[in-house]
């Protein structure tokens, strides 16, 4: 790049992150953080490589996502270690996580050979359409679930003929820089899949202003992604928000009480509670208020928090030590109805903590804490339940207990979230649309119809008359 006069003025970006472990609050590596001119280079490599990757015949783009896959599988145990290092995951939850990157780029290699358009009947010709590619699309990745996150994003991206420049959290960029070098490995071209690490306000902000980047992929806070629709709208820039949730857990007198409390806590304090999914207002029928309560404390105190590398660990550390008194900000002045434990002494550790709401107006109740707090509050009957789960301005996922499948059908139908599970707390599959209502989000990852979020659709009218 030229120089100029104005250059040694200009702010100096931070040319290096220090990445922590969470569980030992020590650095564990130190990764480049790009500045703005880095993140142009990248675009512009991913610009230049697009028109290539879209022009592979589909059976060669369907193999080299195969291949990344196969990569991905054959490293799962390395990224899943690393993952516990960098995000302090239980190890089981961080394979999970690993085969889940895997799953999701075999999932979306059937792609490339079915993303058929349609022939529509038209006098004078025919019509068909095509689902073109976008160009470079940017995915932008919290760090809260840094390798599911990114493959959501980029793997449908990329099966469907674009490339990717993808920007991991700053506290957690490991795991997605070793996933840009597998896809090297697999034989992806330069340029198909970028992993750009730095500052949000400085690499992602550039993916929002640069007109090359034709679509956001963003996961993140509610805060952050309505600055980024809105930065979008200035290019009609395509856009996925998946942002925050205070999912209700709906729980009515003829569940079963024992599943539905025993399975409560890995509900919300799985991930350590820093899950968009999190189930972290419980709302329990009055009628059985106690007696669930009665249930949850032993399976509260059950949850086994420690050293994330450890095979039996259920529940790690917080991700920093700021989130860490973020989550203790909440709990401060509630009435609290139990605990779990932690482990003393460094890192960023919390207990399981579970508080009696006093009314819906509870800051505790209405807010995203992200931590692994939970609380509780009596309701008196099915539409009151409704009513307080759907009091909010989210609306990702939700469980409902109940044994009344018209009931379940119901509310089902009456609660405002695009997540739902009866009698379970399942929210992701890669099969299956996942996305939020209301300020949780816009648009769906996953399943068959993610893949049109990353194509825009074509019609050709070709004359027949001579
Ligand atoms: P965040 O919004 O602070 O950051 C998310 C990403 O955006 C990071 O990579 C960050 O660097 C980047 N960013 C920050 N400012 C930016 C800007 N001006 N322009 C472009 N990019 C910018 O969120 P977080 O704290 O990393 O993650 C926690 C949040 O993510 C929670 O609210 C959680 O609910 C949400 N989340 C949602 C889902 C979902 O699928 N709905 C999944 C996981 C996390």
């Amino acid at each position: 790049m030229a120089s100029n006069g104005s250059e040694a003025s200009a702010p100096r970006q931070p040319t290096e992150t220090e990445v922590v472990n969470p569980a030992t609050g020590l650095v564990v590596a130190r990764v480049p953080a790009a500045g703005p001119a880095e993140t142009d280079a990248a675009i512009d490599r991913a610009a230049r490589a697009q028109p290539g990757w879209a022009g592979l015949a589909p059976a060669d783009r369907a193999r080299l996502l195969r291949r990344f896959a196969a990569e991905v599988d054959a490293h799962s145990e390395e990224l899943a270690e690393l993952e516990v290092r960098n995000s302090g995951h239980p190890i089981g939850n961080a394979r999970w996580e690993a085969g889940n990157v895997r799953d999701v780029l075999d999932y979306y290699a059937g792609a490339p050979e079915r993303l058929t358009g349609r022939q529509i009947p038209v006098a004078g010709g025919l019509d068909v359409t095509f689902h073109e590619p976008l160009g470079v699309v940017g995915v932008i990745v919290p760090w809260n679930f840094p390798m599911p996150i990114a493959g959501w994003g980029f793997a449908p991206a990329l099966a469907a003929g674009n490339t990717v420049v993808l920007k991991p959290a700053e506290l957690t960029p490991l795991t997605a820089i070793r996933l840009g070098e597998l896809a090297r490995q697999a034989g992806l071209p330069d340029g198909v899949l970028t992993v750009v690490p730095g500052p949000g306000a400085v690499v992602g902000q550039r993916f929002v202003d640069h007109p090359a980047v034709r679509k956001i992929c963003f996961t993140g806070s509610t805060e952050v992604g309505k600055r980024i629709m809105a930065g979008c709208a200035d290019q009609v820039k395509r856009v996925t928000l998946e942002l925050g949730g205070k999912s209700a857990n709906i729980v009515f007198a003829d569940a079963d009480l024992e599943r539905a409390a025993t399975t409560a806590p890995s509900a919300v304090f799985d991930n350590a509670g820093q899950d968009c999914c999190a189930r972290s207002r419980i709302l329990v029928e009055r009628s059985v208020h106690d007696r669930f309560l009665a249930l949850l404390e032993p399976a509260v105190r059950a949850v086994r928090v420690e050293d994330p590398a450890l095979e039996s660990a259920e529940m790690g550390p917080l991700i920093s030590a700021g989130q860490r008194d973020r989550v203790a900000g909440y709990v401060t002045g509630a009435e609290v109805a139990c605990t779990g434990r932690a482990p003393e002494g460094p890192g960023f550790w919390y207990a399981p903590t579970v508080l009696l709401a006093d009314s819906p107006a509870d800051r505790h109740w209405r807010e995203e804490i992200f931590g692994p707090v939970v609380s509780v509050l009596p309701f008196d009957d099915e539409a009151d339940a409704i009513r307080l789960a759907n009091d909010t301005a989210y609306g990702l996922s939700g469980s409902i207990w109940t044994r009344d499948v018209g009931r379940a059908i119901r509310v089902s139908r009456a609660v405002e979230a695009g997540n739902l599970s009866v009698n379970s707390h399942s929210s992701v599959r890669y099969s299956t649309p996942f996305g939020g209502m209301k300020q949780s989000g816009l648009g769906r990852e996953l399943g068959p119809d993610a893949l049109h979020a990353f194509t825009d659709v074509k019609n050709v009218f070709i004359a027949t008359d001579g």
